[in-house]
């Protein structure tokens, strides 16, 4: 497919409606981005056009499965793209914010096992299209519900700084032609060390959350695989670069998996590599979501809670993390896009280009 509707630049609609008065490029831009409009409900636009727009820039998105709980207040979406592959996308509606959760990439190569992303396996990039129609559609749906979103985390299927260059476009998009602010904006990674560089130079200071999950290398290489490439030493100081360069929040992602990570010397080894590299990371504690590819179970409440004030006496900032979604699988970890999920022991080290 050559196009798609959130796909072209403003400067390569432009293009497309050359012969048209001028006022016709704003009028459709604004459609998409502010108003969330398709190009068949821009009334203010002439009807041949809106035709033409409606067959050269089609949806990326095809409704599978829209599946709501939480009083629906958690919305997941499943779609299907031109080429047959899935993704899901969840909006997460509190009382104080609204945040969509978007995907990257159809599946990720990272292999992390707890994952259910990760069990599945890459298929492809997402395109730039594909991204932003996942947050207008769910800006629609707040909309509808009479909210208005701000936040998008980049924490759907996918590994996003695998996919760096069109991952920022859409950054950009969402914040120059929907208005949304950087600060809101935030790109969650395994820990791949050249996307973490690449975005420190890039304009916009969105928020970095790296999904860490054990604080020495040899608990990390068996739970977050490319940590052989990319060692924790070598990560703290990319997100020391990172924080620097920005002054933005820096979070980490830690699963708590019971038995695994969750004991009180895991919780001081994590206090000491904040210290040792002096990051002020607030640190955001996820009871592992049951996947069907690993055996092993989320702590318990008891431990989580434990675990959560070890933290806090050590000095380092920790929230433990509300539970959106599980009964619909739209749970960290739990994104699959209905694919079998098979667990494979063996699988080589993730190609992090
Ligand atoms: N690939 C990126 C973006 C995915 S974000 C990254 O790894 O950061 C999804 C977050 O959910 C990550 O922090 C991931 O480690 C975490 N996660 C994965 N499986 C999980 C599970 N079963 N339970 C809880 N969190 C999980």
């Amino acid at each position: 497919m050559s196009t798609a509707l959130y796909t072209p630049t403003r400067d390569e609609l432009a293009e497309l409606l050359q012969g048209e008065p001028r006022y016709r490029l704003d009028q459709v831009w604004s459609g998409l981005y502010t108003q969330l409009a398709a190009p068949a409900e821009l009334t203010n636009v002439p009807k041949a056009l809106r035709e033409r727009l409606t067959a050269e820039l089609p949806h990326s998105l095809t409704q599978v499965v829209r599946q709501v709980n939480d009083n629906g207040d958690t919305v997941k979406y499943l779609w299907e793209l031109h080429d047959g592959s899935r993704v899901e996308t969840v909006l997460m509606v509190y009382p104080d914010r609204v945040t969509v959760c978007v995907s990257s990439q159809a599946g990720c190569a990272m292999a992390c096992g707890f994952c259910a992303t990760g069990q599945a396996g890459f298929t492809r990039q997402l395109t730039v299209g594909e991204i932003v129609e996942q947050v207008v559609i769910a800006a629609r749906d707040a909309r509808a519900m009479g909210r208005r979103l701000a936040n998008v985390v980049y924490m759907g299927m996918g590994e996003p700084m695998a996919n760096e260059a069109t991952v920022w476009a859409s950054v950009e998009r969402l914040h120059g032609a929907i208005g949304l602010s950087a600060r809101h904006l935030t790109i969650s990674t395994v820990g791949l060390i050249p996307g973490i560089r690449t975005l420190a130079q890039r304009p916009l200071p969105v928020n970095l959350a790296v999904s860490l999950h054990a604080a020495n290398d040899t608990l990390r290489d068996e739970l977050v695989p490319i940590n052989k490439r990319y060692p924790l030493d070598e990560l703290m100081k990319a997100c020391g670069e990172y924080l620097e360069a920005k002054g933005r929040r820096l979070s980490f992602e830690w699963a708590l998996i019971d038995g695994v990570n969750d004991r009180p010397s895991d919780a001081a080894e994590l206090a000491t590599l904040c210290r040792r590299f002096r990051l002020p990371a607030h640190v955001n504690l996820i009871p592992l979501n049951p996947t069907p590819g690993y055996p092993t179970v989320g702590s318990p409440k008891s431990k989580v809670q434990a675990f959560h004030t070890r933290l806090t006496d050590l000095g380092v900032n920790a929230t433990v993390r509300r539970n959106r979604g599980t009964d619909i699988d739209a749970a960290c970890g739990q994104l699959a896009a209905g694919q079998p999920v098979v667990l494979r022991k063996d699988r080589p080290l993730p190609d992090a280009s």
